[in-house]
């Protein structure tokens, strides 16, 4: 449903940039490479009453997954977003998108600064953001996002210690040369799960055949098999599989999403806000995906605590009706940078009922791992 009830309008008196390098507790290795810290962008926007609302720019270090990436959002940001927030006299988050319209793309950016005018403006009338949204859950199925492993018995084991820890729902990273063997592998040792795989763009239409074996192992879907912008190829690719396409990396809006599904380049949808400008965008595909009738889950941009509450409470709305990568803050951190970090109980996360993102940052660690820093005042 649309934002039900619209959130106070804030003047900002600064807006604070901050880089950080936040180690992760393993390797995530992907078709597109293997990060060993999280390079990711925080942003701190604060208000003319003193207010502090919190967002982060999902980036990372190089422009792999998406164009975007951490020092060209840093230029974007400091050059151009915040100074146009900044130069409003009073701002409502729903204006905010209007506010960034003359500067084309730069998603992730546009939303991790839409994200902390959200949270600086319910902080400021004590409303939560999972009930902004229009959440009704109080917790979310947690699934989790392995990434490529030395070999598939090394896949296996860590698989195992997920399922032990109580995630609901496993995805395999794959691409070619580490796909069906890797799947295979997984599936014989845990028949029952809900499995899935992620191919990160890695293939191209000449690949179906490979791709139609990935059938006899019951997936609930295959993730991005193409490229970004292959959306007729998805298409055509979708024809020669039983197993659903979801899109991820080609779903940057809602009329990109309007347009896969008119094609049947897809049959479910991976929401993420960065991915898409921001969480009322997320909202409105998740709206869309709704009312076409097709499953949408929140995937996961390996989000600090800030990132991790916001998806909890998107997850948390009726049209998200598959277990997202919403993973407890430990399966990629040892140290969170907000004081309660997402924890794992009963295979769900606990939806965040406080004030705004309703987690609270814990000063001492975001200051350890901030690697850069600039404060931009109105
Ligand atoms: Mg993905």
């Amino acid at each position: 449903m649309p934002i039900a009830a619209p959130a106070a309008s804030v003047r900002l008196e600064e807006i604070e940039l901050r880089v950080l390098h936040l180690p992760l507790v393993s390797p995530f290795t992907t078709s597109f490479g293997t990060e060993t810290v999280r390079e990711v962008i925080v942003v701190r926007a604060r208000t003319t009453d003193g207010v502090d609302g919190w967002g982060e720019i999902v980036t990372q270090h190089m422009p792999s997954y998406s164009s975007e990436y951490t020092h060209g959002a840093w230029d974007v940001a400091t050059r151009w977003l915040a100074p146009a927030l900044l130069a409003r006299d009073a701002i409502a988050p729903e204006e905010v998108p209007a506010v960034f319209d003359p500067f084309v793309g730069h998603r992730m950016a546009k939303g991790g600064l839409e994200l902390a005018v959200v949270d600086a403006a319910l902080r400021t009338q004590s409303r939560s953001f999972a009930s902004y949204l229009g959440a009704e859950r109080t917790a979310v199925p947690s699934g989790v996002s392995v990434g490529i492993q030395a070999d598939p018995v090394a896949l296996v084991e860590t698989v195992a210690g997920y399922l032990d820890e109580g995630y609901v729902r496993i995805k395999i990273k794959i691409r070619p040369g580490r796909d069906l063997a890797d799947t295979e592998a997984v599936r014989s040792a845990f028949p029952g799960i809900p499995l899935q795989v992620d191919a990160n763009s890695a293939y191209t239409l000449a690949d179906a055949d490979t791709l139609a074996q990935l059938d006899r192992f019951g997936l609930l879907l295959i993730e991005q098999p193409l490229e970004e912008d292959d959306i007729v190829d998805h298409a055509a690719l979708a024809q020669r599989l039983k197993t659903p396409i979801c899109l991820d990396e080609s779903i940057t809006s809602a009329k990109a999403a309007r347009d896969a599904l008119a094609l049947g380049a897809t049959t479910v949808i991976n929401v993420k806000a960065g991915r898409v400008g921001g969480y009322l965008e997320a909202v409105r595909i998740a709206d869309l995906c709704e009312a076409a009738g097709i499953p949408v889950w929140c995937g996961g941009m390996l989000e600090t605590g800030i990132g991790r509450a916001a998806n909890a409470s998107l997850a948390a709305l009726p049209a998200f009706t598959l277990p997202g990568d919403v993973s407890a803050s430990d399966r990629f951190y040892a140290r969170d940078i907000v004081t309660e970090p997402a924890v794992l109980r009963d295979g769900h996360v606990a939806v965040p009922d406080g004030p705004g993102l309703g987690v609270e940052i814990d000063a001492d660690m975001l200051e350890a791992v901030t690697v850069e820093r600039r404060t931009l005042r109105r």
